[in-house]
């Protein structure tokens, strides 16, 4: 597959540079997004990325810690998994296990399905937080939709003590060189 990255990334226009910009940077695992956190900036409801997000690519069952922080913070926000995996089978199995509603291959930055998923909340999009741990995907998609934005850290893998995200790595690079900051937000 051709890397969207290839060649300068300067060519990046950087009229959308501040798209690529996190509200907020976790710094860790979305099992470290707390309830004060959301209540701090005023958050309803979170749409969720799936993929490496909230379960490693390669797993497909939910780990008990994130089963137990989901039923945490399902009670202070409305929560939607959309994610860019094609894979409806995937995608439902882990959604089925969290009891959430979900949409599949939702080709982020695309806005459509973030859409479908704040127009079945009802919650006016600045109290919705698309969070994911790619730049170029969710937070991309997040923030042109209007929505706050947080970049967590990728789920590891249990099975690889190192795992490379050599997408995610160039997106990070790019990303600085065109101003973004992905210091830790205090909280
Ligand atoms: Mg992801």
């Amino acid at each position: 597959m051709k890397s969207p990255f290839q060649g300068n990334p300067l060519k990046f226009p950087l009229s959308q540079a501040k798209l690529l910009q996190p509200d907020f940077v976790l710094g860790d695992t979305i099992i470290h997004l707390t309830p004060a956190i959301l209540r701090h900036y005023h958050l309803e409801g979170l749409v969720l990325d799936v993929d490496e997000t909230l379960v490693p690519m390669k797993e497909s069952s939910v780990s008990p810690e994130l089963q137990q922080w989901v039923e945490n913070i399902r009670r202070f926000a409305t929560i939607w998994l959309v994610s860019n995996n094609i894979s409806g089978y995937r995608i439902g199995k882990i959604a089925d296990s969290l009891d959430l509603p979900y949409f599949s291959g939702a080709g982020k930055p695309s806005r459509r399905k973030l859409r479908q998923a704040l127009h079945s909340m009802d919650l006016p999009v600045s109290q919705v937080a698309m969070v994911g741990d790619r730049l170029f995907t969710d937070v991309l998609a997040g923030n042109r939709m209007g929505m706050f934005t947080i970049l967590v850290e990728p789920m590891v893998d249990s099975t690889e003590a190192l795992k490379a995200y050599p997408i995610r790595n160039a997106e990070v690079w790019i990303s600085e060189k065109l101003g973004v900051s992905l210091r830790r937000s205090q909280h």
